[in-house]
């Protein structure tokens, strides 16, 4: 088959006739018998498929004889050729679910416009306001579409190059012959592809494609996907059906779950069948619907497979040419000719919903990469997809896949464009489709009233409902600037139209107030209030839009006025009744919200008072009797319902329906609630105040007092609520229309009361505010006028706190606060006057004036009715008829008084007296006739001050006194004095009089104040120091008591010697201080003395390993100690054993008896999940809840002082030569000794020097012996408990006393957490001595003593065979077999075990030695001298290959000393010479940090006072001190020269060693000194840096595009792909997901991981245990987001990322995980082991 096969079919050329042509029918009859003869073959094997030998012959046989025949030569040239030359300015990368998506707040047309992270970070949005986002999938990258984008559409990367546009360049790009034939290919294949997709013929073909076959009995029997089974459901279907194994049913349902359908069996048509129904059988066992299934015919499944296969070869070919897309195109848009059938594409949407999830896939990508990448060709597919609207949306509500599977999804993509969207508004009427669209799938929902009613609904229906809402809120998004008569009229049918919807809500769902017994069932409210959610913006858009063109206005207003008029008819059948108060009446139908039907649903209604603040707004109003007559309007009519819903918003508020349960509760939370209030509680605010400003005031108040049902209440006596609160809600002006505000106020408004209640942070304002259709809330542009922000510290986040001159505006009775919000905020602002010293007076702040159409609101503060009611309320409060009123009202009624005199006063300062007709002073004065009027108002609040019960409104009452003067003083002042100006500023002066005597007061009230909190202030001190006094010793334990001692010890060296020696090594070594520790224990309370024969007291401990000071993370760690010797560490500090404490004590009983009752405990309540592992020993601190796995023994310093004349003679004896003879000595007559029977353990020394005749075996003991310290037996039990746990954990084996490791393990924690602690104090800057943590301090205290003290629990024997390897690198005439090399050591770590192990080799059978002070002064000296000649060694040697880079030529003795020692050294070596300066240099830097742990350990281990100089941070003073307290001569070199022919035979030993020796010669890299100090990688400061590289990160190890989950090891850098299949490990048999396992080498186990996509970090511990935290990213408003939920640009914040590194190499992440385990209990249920 080549290309000569589709060449045999030319044509008639320039021929557009697509189908029904004859040379089309040439070209597809042979396209046709090619595949009918290929693809059966190819896809012959679907149960077992080899997918890459498929595609092989996919496209040797058919693809590239294609492509050669479409391109006229070789493909790969010639789409080399069309790729070169850049294609579209359109992005179009399609989105996969995860990926990041970004939006810019500033330019982006509405929030759906998004960005793919190249094209974004190459956008000038990079340094706007963005937002980012986890992509749902399905989506596409706008970068491009200039409709899009307000500014900046195109990245630099879209951009069009300056030469040539890319337009003209694609178009010259194929030449006619090549458009020729793809016309003439493309309709072949995507026939085929259409008439594949859409075949229902389960076993036959098409005609045209079984020619050449003969047909074969071989089925398959297919398995679909659906969202309704489960994957487990599925596998046990599977297993039973087929009778498979676990993993083939695994393997099976993975597939169908990715590709939508799989065949599971194959063979003839009977036993494919019987499969069908076997599956069908099982699985409709498990749930109630079966799954589907299907037995297709091999070839029809072969074809149906390739078909798809053609999909993403277009698909591939649609990326290369814009004439490609438009061909494309132009056939899938082609109708056939006469045909009513839909054209091609039409076909694929309309069968979308029965095609499988791959099949589907491809055809969406198709769309994408062809039609959305052509303008012109996307509005044509736009017209197509309205034509198919309904049914396509029918279809997917009642399919089951998810929405991003669906065709419909498509929708977000075309109607956000502003000109398509008014195309299909003014030509094909989509408003109108989308709302008939909805009205027809609903009508299952409508009751017998034609209303909605969604009891008993299902959810994923009405979630698939929503997005044809969604639809109407996209078509929506860009009002129109210009109208034209046709939009117009389309726009309001559409209107109309959905007006039909609303009033099929309108009174929905109606409730009746439960009297006598509870509610049984709560009935389904959460629909109807999603829907009202989901239409909350889309009802305000509608407003906007109608509010953008007057004439329209007016108009959607008569129809939303006719819609409301045709809603309220129920009740018109009740007879009127008559209401009498105070002399006037209302007649008013009966109607009770407390015994009659109630809705809190009225769409219409609200919306209608939307337009009418809008015909208000826009001066419109004027006409508005053109469109409603007056007659018509009916306002009482209008009022009624909102009206109702308020009144029951305030019964529910007083708990009168407190047994229709809490879906009521609920209902009225949405109603009131940020969510939904703009159009529900707030219209009706607005419509209430229609009511006001339209109807007579005393009219309007008799009903709001009948529908409240308080008629009664003012009628006779009897009990009011405290409901009237609507009343001064009418007062809310904060709205644009009714005064005239802009939004900018209203948010600033909000935004003041919510800071009143307390400082916020940003995510907290923002969720308390209403967004608009594009997300957006306006916070940014008002909040700096409000608030300040102040930032956050190292936790916790940043918040806005209110400026002080926006406090004013507080209003107590601020409509949007809730009852504790309400309570909150008064109590905050009342606490803030009286720490001002001011008065607590709250009163409201002057409101703006109302609009011309609702000025007449303020006429109901001065009604007879009001006056009557405020009359009443406050003289039964002046009465004391205690049960007739309450605090709240009288404050409502105060707030109603101030509301009245503000408004008189605002009026009276405006205009002249005589044009204020406001008289609220004048009625509130006037006394009236009767008895019950006897008494005016004024008189009444004077006499409030007399109320007891109302204390705490005296200085409310005050202030409306004065209100009531200043406005009398107004009124008679305008009217005697001839200027109005001047009344102001008398006015003011007024003011200020009583202001003063007002100032005086409160001064003296200030003082008193002070007085007593001073008093307070005294007691409380002074209960303070006794608590010290008592409590002293209680939980301070050794570092005030040690302060003390340490005093006493300085006081008494000062008086016998001047200053004693700090000076820990050597004959001129100083005393140890001695402390007299008297702790604590936390478990009993009880004081003990520390004493070696005391029973133990022990400190909490914890150990790990750690690879916190790691110098190589690639070298592959041991996860098993079983074979592994610890006595050398290598000097790359691979891994360690950290021991750290948190510092606590207790009786060693005590602990154990606490343990018992834990494990007892745990035994007890088996299925109780515990946060520590019992079997390995962890337990929780008793006191601060660290988690510990053992105990630290606490062992007493012994002391030791030496007699400084005796060690000076022992100095001229005893020199280093000597030494070591006496050394060596000791070693070969033990080894002699142990050696009988057995062969000589030990090698023989080379023996050199040792000829000395007078040294004998015992020779050693000569410079003094003392006993050995006897332990008590509880302490010696406990020193083998401890030592355990380090061998157990450190090695990760088994418990076992008697390992002969336990000693080495030991040593090598006591160094290595020695090695930690040094490492983190300088990184820190803090100096060595003095600034330890009292529990580190404590720790390490307890730990160097322990080290020393476990020498006696070991045979003897055996410390001395770990000694004499360890001197192996030391001696110089002794060396081991297994003797490593000296770049092979840490020499600390030998330090360490030497001085430890050392005492060993004075043991005697009999007696039970140790060295005397003296003996171990030298013994510590020489051994120190010659670690450190080792060390140097090691620095020299690894800096030899080091090239000098500055010379700075230093010429110092140090220098020289240097030089002369390298000359020395190159004749062992042949090596190059390096000047002195340099090596000096690199030695005086390379050797600090082991001088700093050495100065630690020995002052640890003696007790001797370190220098002054050490306990503050100073680089030169501290060398000095150093080498002072180590006694070593600054200049370091010198030790060489005085040991000369000692060390001269090691030195030779050490340089001809061959690693040495390969390093010398650069053959390998030895490591260098200082080491390195280990940090947490270098984050990125930009969060969405991170991102770009998550979305560059390919999994090493599968190659499918599936969504990934890329983890950053913040300890190494490496990017993992966590949580899923493909990367998990087999490590000892169990699988761990890549993080955990990962951990296991590059932490130890313990390990820090940055989750990239959701912007957290997971802490993990072995298998077992994590937690999250959040990552050290904030956003501008000093908030982390977790999930990237809120989406603000996030910037790396140092101290929080540095807190984290303190984290780990303070060793407190377990820790961390434990804390945050025990308080976060959900993260039980994660499986961690995955991760
Ligand atoms: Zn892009
Ligand atoms: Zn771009
Ligand atoms: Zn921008
Ligand atoms: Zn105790
Ligand atoms: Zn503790
Ligand atoms: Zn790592
Ligand atoms: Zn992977």
């Amino acid at each position: 088959f080549l290309v000569e096969d589709f060449k045999g079919t030319e044509v008639v050329k320039n021929s557009r006739e697509i189908t029904g042509n004859p040379w089309f029918l040439g070209f597809y009859s042979t396209f046709l018998q090619c595949l009918a003869k290929h693809v059966p073959n190819i896809y012959s094997a679907e149960m077992d498929p080899l997918v890459e030998k498929q595609e092989e012959m996919v496209q040797a046989a058919i693809l590239y004889p294609l492509e050669c025949y479409l391109f006229g030569e070789d493909p790969d040239v010639f789409l080399e050729k069309l790729q070169q030359s850049g294609t579209s300015q359109l992005c179009g990368k399609v989105f996969k679910g995860g990926e990041t998506t970004y939006s810019c707040r500033d330019c982006a047309v509405d929030p759906t416009c998004v960005l793919c992270i190249d094209c974004f970070q190459n956008s000038i949005h990079k340094n706007h306001r963005y937002k980012m986002h986890s992509s749902t999938g399905g989506g596409f990258c706008d970068c491009g579409d200039t409709e899009a984008w307000k500014a900046g559409p195109l990245c630099s990367k879209h951009e069009p190059g300056a030469s040539s546009s890319p337009k003209e360049n694609s178009e010259c790009q194929l030449n006619e012959e090549i458009m020729e034939h793809s016309r003439r290919v493309f309709p072949s294949v995507i026939k085929y592809i259409v008439d594949m997709l859409i075949w229902e013929e389960e076993k036959e073909l098409p005609v045209e494609l079984t020619i050449s076959r003969e047909k074969v009995d071989s089925y398959y029997c297919v398995l679909f996907n659906d969202e309704h089974h489960s994957y487990d459901h599925v596998i046990y279907s599977l297993q039973r059906a087929l009778g498979c194994e676990l993993g083939e049913a695994q393997l099976h349902t993975t597939a169908i779950d990715k590709e939508g359908r799989r065949a599971v069996k194959a063979g003839h048509y009977a036993s494919c069948q019987e499969a069908k129904e076997e599956i069908k059988r099982h699985s409709e066992n498990v749930s109630q619907r079966p799954l589907h299934v299907e037995v297709l015919h091999a070839d029809v499944m072969a074809h149906q497979k390739f078909a798809l296969r053609l999909g993403s070869w277009l698909n591939k070919l649609m990326s290369y040419s814009s004439d490609f897309r438009q061909i494309f195109c132009q056939i899938c848009l082609k109708e056939e000719a006469g045909s009513e059938k839909p054209c091609f594409i039409s076909k694929l949407m309309l069968w979308d919903a029965r095609l499988h999830k791959g099949a589907r896939k491809v055809l969406h990508e198709l769309i994408f990469s062809s039609f959305f990448m052509e303008m012109e060709y996307k509005k044509l597919f736009a017209v197509e997809f309205v034509k198919y609207y309904k049914a396509l949306q029918k279809e997917y509500i009642s399919d089951d896949h998810d929405r991003v599977l669906s065709v419909t999804a498509l929708s977000v993509q075309m109607f956000t464009v502003p000109t398509l969207a008014r195309h299909l508004i003014e030509e094909r009427n989509i408003i109108t489709i989308i709302t008939e669209t909805l009205l027809e799938v609903l009508p299952e929902y409508l009751d017998k009233n034609d209303k909605f009613n969604f009891q008993g609904y299902s959810q994923d229906k009405l979630n698939r409902v929503y997005s044809v809402i969604f639809d109407l809120r996209y078509i929506l998004v860009s009002k129109p600037t210009v109208w034209t008569d046709h939009l117009r009229e389309r726009f309001l049918e559409g209107f109309v139209s959905f007006l039909r919807i609303l009033t099929c809500m309108q009174g929905m769902e109606e409730i009746k107030r439960q009297i006598g017994q509870h509610i049984e069932v709560d009935p389904d409210w959460e629909a109807a209030i999603a829907i009202q959610m989901q239409l909350k913006n889309i009802l305000l858009m509608f407003q906007e839009w109608c509010a953008s063109d007057e004439e329209l206005l007016l108009r959607s207003y008569r129809e939303c006025h006719k819609a409301v008029m045709r809603c309220s008819t129920n009740g018109r059948s009740r007879e009127k009744t008559v209401f009498h108060l105070c002399g006037h009446t209302l007649e008013s139908r009966p109607y009770r919200v407390s015994a009659d039907p109630v809705s809190i649903h009225l769409p219409l209604s609200r919306t209608l008072a939307g337009l009418h603040v809008r015909l208000s707004k826009t001066g419109a109003i004027s006409r508005l009797h053109e469109f409603v007559s007056p007659e018509e309007f009916q306002v009482e009519l209008l009022v009624e319902y909102p009206l109702r819903c308020l009144v029951l918003v305030a019964q529910v508020a007083a708990e009168m329906w407190r047994r229709n349960g809490l879906s009521l509760i609920s209902q009225v939370f949405y109603y009131q609630d940020v969510k939904c209030r703009e159009e529900m509680y707030d219209k009706d605010i607005i419509m209430l105040q229609i009511g006001a400003s339209l109807m007579d005031p005393n009219q309007f108040l008799l009903l709001i007092l009948q529908r409240y049902e308080l008629a009664d209440a003012f009628k006779k006596i009897k009990p009011t609520k405290d409901q009237v609160s609507s009343i001064f809600f009418c007062w809310e002006r904060y709205v644009p229309g009714i005064s005239n505000v802009t939004k900018e106020d209203v948010i600033m408004r909000e935004i003041i009361h919510l800071l009143c209640i307390e400082p916020m942070a940003h995510s907290a304002i923002t969720k308390s505010l209403p967004e608009n259709e594009s997300n957006e809330t306006g916070l940014e542009n008002v909040i700096d006028k409000v608030a300040t922000f102040k930032k956050p510290g190292v936790s916790g986040h940043g918040v806005y706190e209110l400026k002080d001159e926006c406090l004013k505006e507080f209003n107590m009775f601020f409509y949007h606060y809730t009852k504790t919000q309400h309570s909150k905020a008064e109590h905050t602002q009342k606490k803030r006057r009286k720490q001002e010293n001011r008065d607590e007076a709250l009163p409201p702040p002057p409101p703006p004036d109302f609009s011309p159409a609702f000025s007449n609101v303020v006429r109901i503060l001065n009604c007879d009715v009001m006056m009557h009611i405020l009359r009443t309320l406050l003289q039964r409060a002046v009465e004391l008829e205690t049960h007739l009123w309450t605090e709240a009202m009288v404050q409502m009624v105060l707030h109603l008084l101030s509301l009245g005199l503000l408004e008189e006063k605002q009026q009276l300062q405006k205009s002249p007296e005589e044009e204020v007709t406001f008289d609220f002073y004048h009625k509130a004065t006037r006394m009236g006739s009767s008895a019950l009027n006897a008494v005016n108002v004024l008189m009444l609040v004077e006499k409030l001050k007399r109320v007891p019960q109302l204390e705490a409104q005296k200085d409310t009452v005050n202030w409306i006194l004065q209100m009531f003067d200043m406005v009398k003083r107004l009124r008679e002042k305008s009217s005697l004095a001839t200027v109005g100006a001047a009344s102001g500023s008398e006015a003011t002066k007024g003011d200020e009089s009583t202001q003063d005597k007002e100032k005086a007061e409160r001064k003296r009230k200030a003082e008193a104040a002070r007085l007593h909190r001073q008093k307070i202030m005294a007691q409380m001190s002074a209960l303070q120091r006794n608590f010290i006094e008592t409590h002293k010793l209680l939980y301070e334990n050794t570092l005030e008591a040690q302060g003390k001692d340490d005093a006493i010890m300085e006081e008494e060296s000062t008086s016998s010697a001047i200053d004693y020696s700090r000076i820990a090594l050597g004959p001129k070594r100083g005393p140890s201080v001695i402390e007299k520790e008297v702790l604590t224990c936390i478990l009993c309370q009880e004081e003990q003395e520390v004493k070696l024969e005391s029973a133990a007291m022990v400190l909490s401990a914890c150990v790990q390993k750690s690879t916190a000071l790691t110098q190589n993370r690639s070298r592959i760690l041991e996860l098993s100690g079983d074979t592994l010797d610890p006595l050398f560490m290598h000097p790359d500090l691979p891994c360690g054993t950290h021991t750290g404490s948190c510092g606590h004590v207790m009786h060693a009983a005590c602990w154990q008896k606490y343990f018992e009752a834990i494990q007892l405990n745990f035994r007890q309540r088996l299925h109780v999940e515990q946060i520590f592992d019992l079997e390995n020993g962890e337990y929780l601190c008793p006191l601060c809840k660290s988690l510990c796995n053992t105990v630290i023994p606490i062992v007493p310093l012994q002391a030791q002082k030496i007699n400084s004349e005796d060690a000076e003679a022992v100095a001229q004896i005893l020199s280093l030569a000597r030494w070591l003879e006496i050394v060596t000595v000791r070693i070969s007559g033990y080894s002699v000794k142990n050696a009988k029977g057995e062969k000589q353990s030990l090698p023989p020394f080379t023996n050199k020097g040792t000829g000395n005749s007078a040294l004998e075996f015992h020779s050693i003991l000569s410079f003094g012996v003392q006993s050995s310290a006897k332990y008590s037996s509880s302490i010696k039990e406990m020193l083998i408990l401890f030592a355990t746990t380090i061998y157990r954990v450190g090695l990760k084996v088994a418990p076992n006393e008697a390992d002969s490791r336990i000693p080495m393990m030991t040593w090598s924690t006591c160094a290595f957490t020695i090695q930690c602690i040094e490492n983190l104090l300088e990184t820190e800057g803090k100096p060595l001595f003095g600034s330890l943590q009292n529990r580190q301090h404590s720790g390490l205290k307890a730990l160097v003593q322990f080290a020393a003290a476990q020498r006696t629990t070991s045979p003897q024997l055996l410390i001395q065979k770990h000694l004499v390897r360890l001197l192996g690198v030391l001696l110089p005439n002794y060396k081991g077999e297994d003797t490593p090399s000296l770049l092979e050591v840490d020499m600390f770590h030998v330090l360490v075990g030497t001085v430890l192990s050392f005492p060993s080799l004075y043991w005697e059978d009999a007696v039970d030695l140790q060295p005397s002070s003296v003996s171990s002064a030298y013994n510590h000296l020489y051994l120190f001298h010659l670690t450190t000649l080792a060390h140097i060694m090691q620095i020299v040697i690894s800096s030899a290959t080091e090239s000098p880079t500055a010379h700075t030529s230093d010429n110092s003795e140090e220098a020289q000393s240097a030089q002369s020692f390298c000359r020395e050294v190159c004749q062992y070596t042949s090596g190059q010479d390096i000047p002195g300066w340099l090596v000096w240099d690199c030695v005086k830097k390379g050797i600090m940090p082991y001088l700093r742990c050495a100065a630690l350990f020995f002052h640890y281990l003696l007790g001797v006072s370190p220098p002054e100089e050490l306990l503050q941070v100073s680089e030169e003073g501290q060398f000095k001190a150093l080498c002072s307290y180590l006694s070593l001569p600054t200049n370091l070199f010198q030790l060489f020269h005085e040991y000369w022919d000692t060390v001269n035979p090691l030195l030779q030993r050490w340089c001809t060693d061959p690693v040495v020796l390969s390093c010398l010669k650069g053959k390998s890299i030895a490591i260098r000194y200082p080491r390195k100090r280990n940090h947490l990688i270098e984050l990125p400061e930009d969060y969405s840096c991170l991102l770009n590289q998550a979305s560059q990160f390919r999994c090493p190890r599968s190659s499918d595009d599936e969504q990934k989950h890329p983890v950053l090891c913040l300890f190494c850098g490496a990017m993992l792909c966590s949580q899923n299949t493909c990367c998990q490990e087999l490590v000892n048999g169990e699988e761990l997901g890549a993080c955990t396992s990962h951990a296991l080498q590059c932490g130890a186990g313990v390990c820090m991981f940055l989750k990239i996509r959701e912007c957290k970090v997971v802490l993990i511990e072995g298998k077992t245990r994590g937690c999250l935290y959040p990552a050290p990213y904030l956003d501008e408003y000093g908030e982390t987001d977790p999930g990237l939920t809120r989406g603000n640009p996030l910037h790396l914040c140092q101290e929080r990322y540095r807190k984290l590194h303190l984290l780990w190499q303070q060793h407190c992440i377990i820790e961390e995980i434990a804390r945050s385990q025990e308080t976060n209990q959900i993260f039980f249920g994660f499986n961690w082991q995955l991760l």
